[in-house]
């Protein structure tokens, strides 16, 4: 399962309309043989989620748990047994973990359906010596251990990478805080999107459902806006799904850095073929993308955007965490940020915990 690579001449993109109250999964994924050609009886299936923090699904940050459901029991409905996993921002532990899945109405669903969470915090460093950043790769157990995996990301705009889609989401592999250290080691965006194509190519699902019902638009991936964009999408190639979602929202696609290190490594598709609806059936005009994302797109210096801790802040700590150069502290119950030692790597934004962190252009 691992280690494969996703060069392929034709790809298949198979997009439909869809509400969360009438998703059909089953019918998305017939143009590519069904559940059935990827799962096998008896399979543990990990259903590897975005689930960047602990939100409620309204907020339209982590994958909506209406998605996993469907997911889920088209996966047990094949004889499969699904469960499901991600590594949330901040440090990877069973007590967070919790909170996280309860938030996202996670622990309801596994109840209902009778599936597993993930509380395996383990992990091994897998040898990858073709890695243009990495040769040696840390990843969950939980992830080298599923015989299968489907990845169900959420379209949403990130304040880092432009957008967080089905080339990314496989960095919720990479233990809790060493996330943190590759912002800090891989600082500028084309080093980090080098880094994010070794784990893809690591840890490649073989399966891609995204949620495009609701996506994020504006400042993702956590304090952006809801958009009904009524969409779901499937393939088993990662970079053609995304450029499938680049055409529907008009984005160009080298814009985004994991795309363009895709194309330098020969990872687009040649062809793609929409079995169903095409991107141009299923466009979606003015998608707001984040205020920096001009300048990423036109290849011109990004205005240098800070991390500012608001008035909602409580001290509560979780930023001091994850932020790999140390440059917060708490003082008198807010977070301070030492400038001179950020990175703006936007770790304490993606926390998200009480919205307490804008981030602002300095002049
Ligand atoms: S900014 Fe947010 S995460 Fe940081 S201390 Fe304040 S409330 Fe907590
Ligand atoms: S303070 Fe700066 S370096 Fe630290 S997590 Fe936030 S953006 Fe990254």
């Amino acid at each position: 399962m691992m280690n494969q690579f996703l060069h392929s001449n034709t790809a298949i993109v198979s997009i439909q309309k869809s509400t969360y109250d009438n998703l059909n999964i089953e019918s998305l994924l017939k143009p590519i043989g069904g559940f059935k050609n990827y799962i096998s009886k008896g399979e543990r299936v990990l259903l590897k989620t975005n689930l960047l923090n602990a939100t409620e699904p309204e907020k339209c940050i982590v994958t909506n748990p209406v998605v996993i459901s469907a997911v889920a029991k088209s996966v047990l409905k094949v004889g499969g047994i699904p469960f499901i996993g991600d590594s949330p921002s901040g440090q990877f532990t069973k007590r967070r973990l919790k909170r996280v899945y309860k938030k996202s109405g996670l622990i309801k669903l596994s109840k209902q359906l009778g599936i597993e969470l993930n509380y395996d915090t383990s992990s091994k460093k897998i040898d990858f010596p073709n890695g243009k950043r990495l040769q040696k790769i840390p990843i969950y157990n939980f992830v080298l251990n599923a015989d299968k995996i489907i990845s169900l990301p959420k379209i949403k705009t990130h304040s880092f990478m432009m957008m967080t889609l089905a080339t990314k989401i496989m960095f919720g592999s990479i233990p809790g805080l060493t996330k943190a250290k590759y912002h800090s080691m891989f600082l500028r965006r084309k080093e980090f999107a080098e880094m994010l194509i070794d784990v893809l190519l690591v840890a490649k699902p073989n399966l891609i459902i995204m949620d495009g019902v609701v996506g994020m638009q504006g400042e993702g991936p956590s304090s952006g806006d809801p958009v009904e964009l009524e969409v779901m999408l499937a393939s088993e190639n990662s970079v053609a799904l995304d450029l499938a979602i680049c055409k529907m929202l008009d984005i160009e696609p080298i814009g985004i850095p994991t795309l363009k290190e895709a194309k330098i490594r020969n990872l687009w598709p040649l062809q793609i073929d929409y079995p169903l609806l095409s991107p141009k059936d299923v466009k979606y005009t003015g998608f707001i993308l984040l205020s920096s994302a001009g300048y990423l797109l036109t290849g011109k210096k990004t205005p240098d955007r800070f991390p500012c801790p608001n008035v909602k802040c409580i001290g509560c700590d979780q930023c001091v965490e994850v932020c790999s150069r140390k440059a917060i502290k708490i003082v008198d119950k807010k977070a301070k940020i030492d400038y001179s030692k950020c990175i703006k790597c936007y770790c304490c934004h993606e926390v998200y915990t009480y919205n307490a962190i804008d981030l602002e252009t300095m002049i």
